[in-house]
């Protein structure tokens, strides 16, 4: 079972480096904060509260998770340019602390898994779904240089958003991910961790390539 975990706080590189490392390697690639973004936007649609517990898990039930290339589709419905915005940054966070959310999502990924031959990036992946992978990674870089990062792609769309603010949510993320008491964003012991604040993508894909050989 081939399976390489990417584990890292937001805006470390993460996504950028895990779809080119699996396009290379010819391995399936797995966003898993894109399902987290998924079930958070099924909730606001519904109305359900991040507190409650019970509607969560009727949720997660009702729900269908497909994916089709770098899309991510609920019952359906194509939601992928929906749920990148800064409301579901803070939402799929806040949806992402409930047992039953974190229950179901390791359900499916593990699922995904049984196949091999993943590329899987996300928060636990490494320390809890795949904590038996042979190559694990934790992706990280400055705050400081992931709002700079940010504040770029932002601009690209068109967004201006004062460097300030991007820094001010960037660590508060950090911190809700990594003071949770289920699954928290942590170091695995056993992974390779790779600051890519100086470094470029190929830099980065150098890196993880030569250590798996
Ligand atoms: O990686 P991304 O920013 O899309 O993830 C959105 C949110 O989903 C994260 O802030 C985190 O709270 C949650 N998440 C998680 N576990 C994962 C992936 C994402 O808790 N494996």
């Amino acid at each position: 079972m081939n399976i390489i975990t990417i584990d890292g706080p937001a805006g470390a590189g993460k996504s950028t480096v895990s779809k080119e490392l699996a396009r290379r390697l010819g391995y399936m690639y797995l966003d898993t904060g894109a399902m987290y973004r998924a079930v958070a936007w099924a909730a606001r649609k519904k109305g359900v509260d991040t507190g409650d517990e019970k509607a969560l898990s009727e949720l997660c039930n009702d729900l269908r998770l497909d994916f089709d290339r770098d899309c991510i589709l609920v019952n359906g419905e194509d939601i992928s340019s929906l749920i990148r915005t800064t409301e579901m940054d803070r939402f799929s966070s806040e949806v992402s602390k409930v047992a039953v959310v974190r229950e179901y999502l390791t359900g499916i990924q593990r699922e995904l898994g049984r196949q091999g031959q993943l590329v899987a990036e996300g928060r636990d992946m490494g320390t809890v779904v795949f904590f038996r992978a042979a190559h694990k990674f934790f992706l990280t870089a400055s705050a400081g240089e992931r709002a700079r990062r940010r504040k770029r792609q932002l601009r690209n769309q068109g967004k201006e958003v004062t460097y300030e603010e991007i820094l001010a949510r960037i660590e508060a993320r950090d911190r809700a991910d990594s003071t949770r008491s289920i699954a928290p964003l942590q170091v695995a012991p056993d992974c390779i961790v790779i600051d890519s604040s100086d470094l470029t993508v190929e830099d980065v894909l150098e890196k993880i390539l030569s250590e798996i050989g």
